[in-house]
């Protein structure tokens, strides 16, 4: 028998199944899509219903892979997006679509949290102030705006956890994603009572929180008709998808310092921690990790995304590695250009969704390669922001970079130089279902930790050299002043409001 373990990520867009060997090698995958629904601007919804499709088709597709290499799957680990509430009724059937974790309706709710829990105490018990993707504001809308649904609510799920319910019959989740709903305990990694007494909401409402390697149930007899996976298969709780990916790459608690930046379409700074210590502002977010222990996120909107705009609508078809060649050829600090890469406003560390972005400092001897450079190099300011933040919570001595701008020699000599982080590549791509599935290994008794899968199953990562610029320290401070200068004036305005 060659066993494997299954990690599915339910994205945003689409949810996707990996088969992984007790090594950690890659051996089948499958997905399938589904829509995200709009019904109002933003608001951002899913059905249910269509996660239970996509990973039924995945699932059975996956398996008819499987057994065509001779592969018997031994668990099933769960991982996606985070902060979304699925709410059920009594008898475990949805009330309402889905509201997604970047679902923007919530500013009323997170008000009324702040004014029920001080948000210093809100920061100090949960690790972040009311931010208004995650899940606990949702409740507090639906309670405001739909009584009549909230009133038939039982039980208040996250994406994943909805999944490990319909699979098993089991309602479950682990601290990793639990941590994002804004209803969690840090310290203790279960649901603060106190804080929901507070807002007049019962705890009974949350499932239970178990390790993010525990089992939650064994796959129920329809599930296993549907997609050709033995009845019983244990299905692991797993973690968020941020968590997940962060196992996928061997990042862990008890190595401390050694944490990852993402260069995707957003820009991620992940730090592991092992004890929580959140920023007294809440410009960072503070979460559980998937191993014991905790992580800080940062993140920046439009990292990749600015240049992929920028590609788009300023370059249309020219390929990015020319357009990198062209900014190869600009000094170090674009000769005075400046980028402040606030697309679509800024979580990390403004918490502005009305921020917008700017070139400051045009000049006529100013060509299109130094607009790409000033671009990458105000992707890298921000992030350092990020990283400042961080810094005085948890070290920072080596920094995997991954995601579509780290194929970029260019882009990741510019963030090495100015993080003034060492970094190093590696190879993994497969992401949260990557770490699920790693999971799953220890869920079913492949290995007898997390920590021991940690240490059995981290890729391989080579150094990138770092060149100290010094020519960044002075473009980094301009960049902050440009920041004080514009913020007032660069912000959502008649675009935003149309
Ligand atoms: P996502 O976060 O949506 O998964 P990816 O990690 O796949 O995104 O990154 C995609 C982005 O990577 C593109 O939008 C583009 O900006 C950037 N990218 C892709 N190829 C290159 C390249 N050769 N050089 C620099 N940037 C690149």
């Amino acid at each position: 028998m060659k066993p494997v373990s299954i990690g599915i990520d339910l994205g945003t867009s689409g949810l996707k199944a990996l088969a992984l060997t007790p090594e950690g090698h890659a051996v089948a995958e499958a997905g399938a899509a589904y829509p995200l629904l709009t019904p109002r601007p933003g608001w951002t919804e899913q059905n249910p219903a269509d996660w239970l499709e996509a990973a039924r088709k995945a699932l059975a597709e996956l398996t008819g892979k499987l057994e065509a290499g001779g592969y018997t799957p031994v668990a099933l680990g769960l991982s996606g997006q985070m902060h979304g509430g699925v709410f059920l009724d009594g008898g475990g059937e949805v009330v309402r679509p889905a509201p997604l974790w970047n679902d923007q309706r919530t500013a009323e709710a997170c008000a009324e949290l702040e004014a029920a829990v001080p948000r210093a105490e809100l920061i100090r018990r949960t690790g972040n102030p009311a931010v208004t993707g995650f899940q606990l504001p949702k409740l507090l809308w639906l309670r405001r705006a739909e009584p009549g649904a909230f009133a038939r609510t039982r039980r208040v799920l996250l994406p994943k956890d909805y999944l490990g319910f319909a699979l098993t019959g089991r309602a479950a989740t682990e601290p990793s994603d639990a941590s994002g709903t804004g209803a969690l305990d840090l310290a203790r990694q279960d649901w603060d009572a106190e804080l929901l007494a507070a807002l007049g909401l019962d705890v009974g409402l949350f499932p239970t929180v178990i390790p993010s390697h525990g089992v939650v149930g064994g796959l129920k007899a329809e599930w296993a008709r549907a997609t050709g996976l033995p009845e019983g298969l244990p299905v692991v709780a797993g973690a968020g998808d941020n968590a997940g990916a962060a196992i996928g790459l061997g990042l862990s608690s008890a190595r401390p310092g050694v944490g990852s930046v993402s260069l995707g379409t957003s820009g991620v700074i992940f730090l592991p921690l092992e004890h929580p210590t959140p920023d007294p502002h809440g410009r960072v977010h503070l979460f559980c990790h998937a191993d014991g222990g905790y992580h800080l996120l940062g993140v920046t909107l439009a990292a990749a995304g600015s240049l992929q705009w920028y590609r788009d609508r300023l370059a249309p078809g020219v390929p990015f590695d020319a357009l990198m060649q062209e900014a190869a050829a600009v000094p170090p600090g674009s000769e005075g250009l400046l980028f402040l890469p606030y697309l679509a406003g800024e979580r990390s560390p403004h918490l502005d969704p009305d921020l917008r972005g700017a070139w400051l400092g045009l000049s006529l001897a100013h060509a299109r390669g130094h607009l790409t450079r000033a671009l990458l190099e105000g992707v890298a300011f921000s992030l350092r922001d990020v990283l400042e933040v961080m810094k005085p919570l948890a070290a920072a001595d080596r920094l995997l970079a991954i995601g579509g701008g780290a194929r970029s020699e260019l882009w990741l000599s510019v963030l090495a130089a100015v993080l003034e982080a060492p970094l190093a590549r590696t190879p993994v791509e497969e992401g949260p279902a990557r770490g699920a599935a790693l999971l799953g290994l220890v869920g079913a008794g492949v290995y007898g930790s997390v920590g021991e899968m940690l240490e059995a199953t981290a890729p391989a990562s080579d150094p990138l050299p770092g060149h100290p610029e010094p020519a960044y320290a002075a473009a980094y401070e301009r960049f902050k002043a440009g920041f004080r200068a514009v913020a007032g004036v660069a912000r959502a305005g008649s675009i935003a409001d149309s």
